[in-house]
């Protein structure tokens, strides 16, 4: 079986590279298509419990901010794994939901996370790599994330 399309999801984090380098992997190996998606999460997450009713521009301009430079930042790193920025899309949001549908959306057949093999409270909250496992529809490619 080949892949046709290979959607590598990545945080503005170092980790970001091994998934970048195993998503570029396996789509050369398939000759699929290579796109990449972080997910930046709402200003109402990162102040989780904060009242923004009132705070409606704030929050907007705070996302356009956080959306543009997480682009800047993760086309950095694909661009140090020889991939082209138009690949990378930033989309707003829950990431595990974030990455199963836009997976659905572009038609990905295979997604890849990384994965830290969490343990105790982690492992019960679960992590971005156990809840796309379970809610994607498509293969999905968890990398062991090392340090
Ligand atoms: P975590 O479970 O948050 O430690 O992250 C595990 C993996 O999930 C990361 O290595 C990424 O592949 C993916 N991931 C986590 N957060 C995001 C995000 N905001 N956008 C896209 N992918 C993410």
């Amino acid at each position: 079986m080949r892949y046709k399309h290979v959607l590598a999801a990545v945080d503005v984090t170092e980790e970001a590279g091994q998934v970048l380098a195993m998503a570029r992997e396996v789509a050369d190996e398939h000759k699929a298509k290579l796109s990449i998606l972080t997910v930046v999460k709402p200003l109402t997450h990162v102040y989780g419990g904060l009242d923004m009713v009132s705070y409606t521009q704030i929050s907007v301009n705070f996302e356009e901010e956080a959306k543009a430079q997480a682009k800047v930042q993760v086309q950095a790193m694909a661009a140090e794994k020889g991939i082209g920025g138009d690949e990378v899309q930033v989309s707003v949001g829950s990431p595990v939901t974030q990455i199963v549908d836009s997976a659905e959306r572009m038609g990905a057949d295979l997604i890849v996370t990384g994965s830290h093999g969490k343990h105790g409270l982690g492992l019960m909250l679960g992590s971005t790599a156990n809840g796309v496992l379970h809610r994607a529809n498509c293969d999905v490619l968890t990398v062991r994330i090392k340090d």
